[in-house]
């Protein structure tokens, strides 16, 4: 064991479950200063965590800085409270992260905006004190000048190199790429004490991915190998493996298109929408749709992320996928009444991928009754969204589509081979390349992934020292592992 000192760092996690990610670091030095960074600020999605949003376990304006992983809103999504309540320190992220981010949060504002409008009627502005759980209303958590005031201290960074921040100089950090979506990282965090020279090595994994179409696969980083980290790592398919998940969905589409079936993929805006769409080109190029199939999108945020990875400016992309528009595309409005649009033969990719939000709820009323019809979903689809009802709905009865009764005739499938989570085995190989791991941290899913996780973890010995850490749970670490676990009530 090392010598005596008060030197350790606690790890908080604000997040129970899945959304609202945001890890609180605290790090106490030998002379008794502390001082605090967080990793990413994610939104609750998930309705019984909705009131936390406003809630905050610290001071904002004193973070050291923010460090965040990659832009998704349950990662992103609360940063602007932080400007909203006195934040002064800097947010950094990898370039492709900082270009995404403003699309991210000026939806995420727009969504908070029309879902308190749809709770709360004749509503002329947005009031904060009108917050009612028990019916469910939540007005938005910042306004537009907040969301400005995060680009103010946003700044962008290219992956591998190391940054200090002048307001904690003994701390570096280093973006390195993660697949998990284009720009995402894992974040090495490395903490020196000063005055007894000892050292405390985080890697934050975020949501954590192998590979992606657009920069395929990603090798270990041969610096990391020996470094004795204390990992923190999401567990999201902690219980499944690969092997378990049948890869059907491009020969589904193959099948229906031979059938002449109308195709609708209900997509989520950012990474899936443009992936599908180089799925598609990629099928035209291997023969197995014809090359004049008709390929249709619609939805606005979509359609700004084609843009956006297009842009020659967004990093690290393999340079032939820039181009991922397949032949025969065509754009659709996502305004005005689908009554005037009519639904042909195609494949039809349309933003909203649980079915809810954004314009695939109206092509599902519209082919949710066509017998000749294949709507394949590849997103998780949350609790209370149109994608879980389908889920759940047999063959033939009705479904509630915007209160209008629809019968489910339409072929609808579910698949999960599309995810941008690693499923638990590819996890474990990635963290038994590491040698000398001195904790892992697991975190970032539902509890029985957690848990099962776990197990897995502790079987491969993959690190000297496993635990689970939540809202409820958390711990101290000091450079030989974990110092203490510690229990926390809201
Ligand atoms: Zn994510």
């Amino acid at each position: 064991m090392g010598q005596k000192s008060n030197f350790y760092v606690e790890i908080r996690s604000l997040h129970s479950e899945v959304t609202g990610s945001c890890f609180v670091c605290k790090i106490s030095f030998n002379n008794g200063v502390k001082k605090f960074f967080l990793v990413d600020v994610g939104l609750f999605q998930e309705k019984e965590y909705l009131d936390w949003n406003e809630k905050l376990t610290f001071n904002p304006e004193d973070i050291a800085f923010t460090l965040l992983t990659h832009n998704h809103v349950d990662h992103v999504g609360r940063l602007p409270l932080l400007y909203r309540r006195g934040c002064k320190s800097r947010v950094y992220a990898s370039i492709g992260t900082a270009m995404a981010l403003p699309i991210n949060l000026e939806d995420t504002l727009k969504v908070m905006q029309e879902r308190y409008k749809k709770t709360k009627k004749n509503v002329t502005k947005f009031d904060r004190n009108d917050t009612d759980n028990k019916n469910n209303i939540f007005p938005p958590i910042y306004y537009k000048e907040d969301v400005k005031q995060v680009y103010n201290h946003l700044k962008g960074i290219p992956y591998n190199i190391w940054i200090k921040d002048k307001k904690i100089p003994s701390v570096s950090f280093k973006f390195l790429p993660n697949a998990h979506l284009p720009g995402a990282s894992m974040i090495w965090v490395k903490i020196k004490e000063p005055e007894i020279g000892q050292t405390v090595n985080l890697l934050f994994l975020g949501d954590w991915n192998t590979a992606n179409v657009f920069q395929g696969r990603f090798k270990f980083p041969e610096e990391l190998r020996y470094v004795p980290f204390q990992i923190i790592c999401e567990s999201t398919y902690g219980s499944t493996r690969k092997a378990e998940i049948k890869e059907s969905f491009q020969q589904n589409i193959q099948e229906a298109v031979e059938n002449n079936k109308t195709v609708l993929l209900p997509v989520i805006s950012q990474y899936r929408a443009q992936e599908m769409l180089w799925y598609m080109k990629k099928m035209k190029e291997e023969g197995k749709i014809p090359f004049d199939t008709p390929i249709y999108f619609s939805g606005p945020l979509g359609l700004k992320y084609i843009y956006l990875y297009q842009n020659d400016k967004f990093p690290d992309f393999i340079p032939e996928r820039k181009n991922f528009l397949p032949s025969a595309l065509r754009l659709l409005s996502s305004k005005g009444s689908l009554k005037y649009v009519s639904i042909g033969f195609g494949i039809y990719i349309i933003t909203g991928g649980m079915g809810s939000n954004g314009p695939s709820s109206a092509y599902l009323k519209v082919l949710l009754p066509n017998p000749d019809a294949l709507i394949q979903f590849s997103s998780y689809c949350a609790e209370d969204t149109l994608g879980r009802k389908l889920q759940e709905t047999e063959n033939g009865e009705e479904v509630q589509i915007g209160g209008t009764p629809v019968k489910k005739l339409a072929d609808v499938r579910f698949t999960s081979e599309l995810s941008g989570h690693a499923k638990a085995d590819e996890l474990l190989e990635f963290l038994s390349e590491f040698k000398k791991i001195k904790a892992l941290l697991i975190t970032h899913g539902a509890i029985s992934q957690r848990e099962a996780f776990r197990k897995l973890a502790e079987k491969a010995n993959v690190a000297k020292e496993v635990v689970i850490i939540d809202r409820n749970n958390y711990v101290r670490l000091n450079p030989w592992g974990i110092l203490d676990k510690k229990i926390w009530k809201d």
